[in-house]
């Protein structure tokens, strides 16, 4: 262990001293880029707009048409934000990065997990620990030194948005959170940026420009916002997170770099340059839809212009500045917030610890009903549990029948055969809420046996049986 230890600090340090070392390198650079900009110090005879080290950097996508010598500076003068440093925001910064945006602010107040590297590309198994926003910092550093970079270690809200985003002409969405997605798109629109927005879950992805034309609330010409794609949010019970509903990799990595593809051509079309002659001729709005599963699709919709009576960008606005300063919106609540379910008694649960050792319950030979999605219940499970996912579950077992009244006490198709009427049965899942609805409708459904059978739910679920039972569970 001391060995171990010994190592870590070691790479600290050299770590420390290599971060110094390329700050120097960057430091350096520009120094050279700004004499080759001023005419060159060292050799007036350049008369090119760039620098020679941008057409050395850049020369590859320089002779892209539409992008030439013009988008370049149209790039170098840019500033861009990208909101969440996660799968969606490391894959933009990358490219955009790449590309030469002139100013580029992260901004995320999470730190790197090792569960986050399977897809979070800009950090690093060396990182973990380290604030996301300083991790994906000098990842990008490394991969290009000459943009400036402003972190932002913190989470956007209603009073901070105004102050931040203002500083930018063009903000990404690379959040997984719902509030923070209404909030991003307000602001947008009260601040007259274009917004382009991406989200990804296990397979499938989606992605929309927003608010372009940036245009004032009321002018119908503008693009529309996220309230007037979805006035309403999902119910919070069904925002499943990545955690979850889990996520691949190159689903998330494809939508945060279809991201990064939508602001350079923004950019380079001049969206964003105050002298370009005209916004550049823009299709109609659409949403991308991508499909990651067996067979790959790309899907476009067309989306409808601003809607009528949005809060944030129609003439009946009245979301405002000052409105969003003092905390005139509630986002949390507009989104609501998913709390832990409570619907059991007391005694209809039971803890882990309990569970695991049943001489302080009536259990006999139990039966172990674990709700969990079938994905999750394949990587870890209890030891002679029936996996039957909370979907099916619910599908296949109905409270009441047609006329009103409880069933017979009659046991689902599923059920196993050979589970005495008197044996209890316990129910678990993640962390404890899908088991609750569960155990409600067994004894709905009069599995009971009056209350001669023991019915009940494992109270935090499979997290639970981790902290208080089993310590080797690989995750839940
Ligand atoms: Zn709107």
């Amino acid at each position: 262990m001391a060995r171990i230890e010994d190592l870590k600090h070691k790479i600290a340090q050299a770590e420390e001293e290599l971060r110094r070392l390329k700050e120097d390198l960057a430091q350096a650079e520009s120094g050279i880029q700004d004499d080759n900009a001023n005419g060159g110090a060292n050799d007036s005879s350049w008369k090119w707009p760039l620098p020679a080290t941008d057409y050395e950097r850049y020369s590859r996508q320089m002779v892209i048409g539409g992008v030439g010598t013009r988008g370049q500076l149209r790039l170098k003068s840019a500033s861009v934000l990208i909101v969440g440093a996660g799968g969606l925001g490391c894959p933009a910064a990358a490219y955009i990065a790449g590309a030469g945006v002139g100013t580029l602010g992260i901004i995320d107040d999470d730190t790197v997990e090792t569960s986050n590297l399977h897809r979070q590309i800009a950090h690093a198994t060396s990182r973990v620990g380290m604030s996301k926003v300083e991790s994906a910092i000098t990842y990008l550093k490394d991969l290009n030194p000459t943009v400036t970079y402003r972190a932002h270690n913190t989470r956007l809200t209603p009073e901070n948005a105004e102050s931040i985003v203002s500083n930018y002409d063009l903000v990404l969405d690379c959040t997984d959170h719902p509030a923070i997605r209404y909030l991003v798109s307000d602001i947008c629109v009260l601040l007259g940026k274009p917004l382009v927005s991406a989200s990804a879950l296990k397979t499938d992805g989606q992605l929309m420009v927003l608010n372009y034309p940036a245009r004032a609330a009321g002018d119908e010409s503008g693009g529309p916002c996220y309230r007037c794609i979805f006035p309403r949010p999902p119910p919070p019970e069904s925002v499943v997170s990545c955690g979850e509903g889990g996520i691949l990799g190159p689903i998330v990595g494809v939508m945060g770099i279809l991201q990064a593809l939508e602001t350079i051509k923004l950019i380079t079309g001049g969206a964003v340059d105050p002298s370009a002659a005209a916004p550049p001729p823009t299709s109609k709005p659409s949403m991308l839809l991508f499909s990651g599963a067996a067979a790959l699709s790309f899907r476009s919709f067309s989306m409808r212009p601003r809607k009528k009576g949005c809060i944030t960008c129609s003439a009946d606005a009245t979301l405002t500045l000052e409105g969003l300063r003092s905390g005139g919106f509630d986002y949390a609540q507009f989104c609501g917030v998913a709390v832990p379910l409570d619907i059991l008694r007391p005694d209809e649960r039971i803890s882990a610890a309990e569970c695991k050792d049943p001489s302080g319950t009536s259990a006999g030979t139990a039966l172990l009903l674990d709700v969990r999605e079938r994905e999750h219940f394949d990587v870890s499970s209890i030891e002679g549990a029936v996996n039957i996912p909370i979907a099916t579950f619910l599908r296949e077992t109905t409270a009441c029948k047609s006329d009103g009244q409880p069933h017979e006490q009659k046991a689902p198709a599923w059920f196993p055969p050979d589970v005495s009427d008197d044996s209890p049965i316990y129910v678990v899942c993640r962390v404890g809420n899908d088991s609750q609805l569960a155990t409600r409708r067994l004894k709905e459904m009069g599995l009971d046996r009056n209350g001669t059978r023991y019915i009940g739910d494992i109270k935090g679920g499979m997290r639970a049986w981790k902290a208080e039972v089993d310590p080797t569970l690989p995750f839940t």
